[in-house]
């Protein structure tokens, strides 16, 4: 199928539209997801000054939110006309993603940042047929559609704003994990969170929600 994608081609371009060529459905295990809308994440754009550590070119864009269109399989727990929200992509193998804690997948860095899966490399063309880099983050979602494992999508209510809701998959999830994961807080803590953007204010809303006193600190009044 094809589609419309923001196509980065080297580290210092902009993003650009183009055509993009998906030559073959979902996998086992896997959905297509037609987007709704994807946030904009500061490690996306840090991509363009990254001095080569990230393969391009390649599609960016890892808090898409969109609706179910195919599964690959029957397993997936999903199906068609569900709205997901897509999250990083994780092994399922090592000791960290068996004990529940797929953010620190020893692969982490490998499957998200440095290359994806190397299965899915020729799946994915621009308009002219040439590779583009396997999936950004295991979804590419600055585009039409992605196809995504199905583990890396949690359905979400139906009557939610779904095009608003890709950024719970990053930097939402990073902020309230730090709060409700790492530290634990709850009632009778204090939170100081330093720097109120995406990140700072899901912790200050996740602290906020927990119970904890919370202060927040940044350069800009209007935050
Ligand atoms: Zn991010
Ligand atoms: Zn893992």
């Amino acid at each position: 199928m094809r589609f419309g994608a923001a196509v980065l081609r080297g580290y210092e371009d902009p993003f650009a539209v183009e055509e993009v060529i998906l030559n073959a459905g979902p996998a086992d295990g896997e959905i297509l997801v037609r987007i709704a809308g994807c946030g904009l994440c500061r490690t996306d754009l840090a991509v363009r000054h990254s001095a080569g550590r990230s393969p391009l070119p390649a599609v960016l864009g890892h808090e898409g939110a969109g609706v179910v269109v195919e599964t690959g399989s029957p397993d997936t727990g999903l199906g068609p006309g569900d709205h997901v929200v897509l999250s990083f992509d994780f092994c399922g193998r090592c000791r960290s993603c068996l004990g529940g804690a797929p953010a620190y997948c020893d692969r982490f860095a490998a499957l998200n940042l440095f290359g994806g899966r190397s299965e899915n490399a020729a799946r994915f063309t621009d308009g002219a047929g040439e590779a583009l880099a396997p999936r950004w983050f295991g979804q590419s979602s600055f585009a039409e559609y992605a196809i995504v494992p199905a583990r890396n999508a949690v359905r979400v209510d139906a009557t939610l704003p779904l095009e608003l809701l890709g950024p719970l998959g990053c930097g939402f999830l990073t902020g309230a994990g730090a709060v409700l994961n790492s530290f634990g807080a709850g009632p009778g803590d204090t939170v100081a969170v330093f720097g109120a953007g995406a990140v700072g204010l899901a912790a200050v809303m996740a602290a906020t929600a927990a119970g904890a006193l919370v202060v927040a600190v940044d350069r800009h009044p209007e935050r």
